[in-house]
């Protein structure tokens, strides 16, 4: 500002952007320990601190500026080569030809969003909520059986949003009350705030994944959110690099995935939509962020042994455009957003060595999609996939659909598979 006042008449002192992007008012929010309230700014303080700035007096010293320490790198690991992964996981899992899942999450209903939000305010027992939850997953485990998919998920039904749960879990997270900030149309999220080491005092998604295991013969399927997403999806302290703060995140995931394993849950999903989200703007930039997210990633995954299946899921992800980084994941099934995009990225997708499950239908959408659809989307599908690396399942998660539209729609993805599935055994 001093700088400028000298070489312009009149100086008009602003925000360099909008305040769309950062909750209200920190004063709202009473659950924030008061030594990290002191050190954050919402829309409010922000501003005051505009005001503050234009009125101060103009010759006080210049702040120094941090110093940045540099990051050691850190190794992402390796697993087993993937022939032998697949062969351990082929016999472990026993899965058909083209095997059907889903994304993870199925409708969130009203009555588990009011039950929570009971719980906050006091008038429902944490015991009778985790009760409802587990109903909740029984519903979701017997309708994938009826419905006749081949890898089941619990359905995600105890948590509020992908990363915040993981925030309200891990230490180094606060998260707020009213600190909603506009995602994307009319939806809002409340981003957690990451502001000191990351760690994971315990397991916490583990319980609800044994509880669908316990219900069901089939292979059921463990969600978690990858570390580059919950950073992304987070306000996340800057005295740090963000690679640093990615790899602090990871290494809690990582911990999850051998609870997860150990308490024999043979497929691990690890979500990253936002992988591409964070991708530098900077073409000379991007090399080096996609090579620290994708050891990031592979930090957070290569602890499972070879006879557990590591899947992931990318969205809203331009995927073509950071092909190599997806293969560089390693995981052994990959799932990406398609049936809405066109199926444009099938013809990049022989690219990835290993399971592939380009979606064949749009959640957003409230429209069922008919079996014929479905299976023209597969056939295209084939032409550019061998049918022993096939997948078939939605393109995202299902909370935001009804159970009547997942159910129809879903009848007609396994109805369809089963059609392919004949003609492959005969050809
Ligand atoms: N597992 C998450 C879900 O199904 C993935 C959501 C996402 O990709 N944005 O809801
Ligand atoms: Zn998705």
């Amino acid at each position: 500002l001093r700088t400028v006042r000298e070489h312009a008449a009149r100086v008009v002192v602003g925000t360099s952007c909008s305040l769309l992007h950062v909750p209200y008012d920190v004063e709202a929010e009473p659950d924030l320990d008061p030594a990290l309230r002191a050190r954050l700014a919402f829309a409010e303080q922000k501003v005051a601190e505009v005001v503050e700035l234009a009125r101060s007096s103009w010759d006080g010293p210049d702040p120094a500026a941090p110093s940045v320490p540099l990051a050691a790198p850190v190794p992402g690991g390796e697993r087993a080569p993937y022939a032998v992964r697949a062969a351990a996981q082929a016999e472990r899992l026993g899965l058909p030809p083209l095997p059907v899942t889903t994304i993870g999450s199925f409708p969130q209903t009203g009555e588990l969003r009011a039950a929570r939000a009971a719980v906050a305010a006091g008038t429902l027992p944490e015991q009778e909520y985790e009760r409802l939850v587990e109903a909740e997953i029984e519903r979701v485990v017997r309708a994938q059986e009826r419905l006749g998919l081949d890898v089941l998920v619990h359905g995600e039904p105890e948590r509020n949003d992908m990363v915040q749960y993981f925030a309200e879990h891990l230490d180094g997270f606060a998260v707020t009350r009213n600190g909603w900030v506009q995602s994307y149309g009319s939806r809002c999220t409340r981003p957690p705030i990451l502001h000191g080491d990351v760690s994971r005092p315990a397991s916490f998604t583990v319980r609800w994944a044994r509880h669908a295991q316990s219900l069901t013969d089939r292979p059921v399927k463990g969600m978690l959110t990858g570390p580059v997403t919950i950073v992304a999806w987070s306000f996340v302290r800057d005295d740090l690099p963000l690679r640093d703060v990615v790899f602090q995140v990871a290494e809690a995931i990582r911990e999850e995935v051998l609870d997860l394993e150990a308490a024999g849950v043979p497929v691990i999903q690890v979500d990253e939509p936002a992988l591409r989200e964070l991708l530098p703007l900077r073409r000379a930039s991007q090399a080096d962020y996609l090579e620290w997210s994708v050891a990031a990633y592979r930090r957070a995954t290569s602890g499972a042994g070879e006879a557990t299946q590591i899947h992931t899921h990318l969205c809203y992800s331009d995927a073509d455009q950071i092909l190599a980084a997806i293969d560089g994941l390693d995981a052994d099934v990959t799932t990406v957003e398609s049936a809405r995009s066109g199926g444009r990225i099938l013809g990049a997708v022989g690219g990835i060595g290993r399971g592939l499950g380009p979606g064949v239908y749009d959640i957003h959408s409230p429209r069922v999609p008919g079996g014929e659809e479905v299976e023209r989307l597969l056939r295209e599908a084939l032409k550019a996939l061998p049918a022993g690396r096939l997948w078939v399942n939605p393109d995202c998660g299902l909370k935001t659909r009804t159970y009547e539209q997942v159910e129809s729609a879903l009848a007609n993805v396994v109805e369809a598979t089963r059609r392919l599935r004949e003609e492959l055994a005969l050809s």
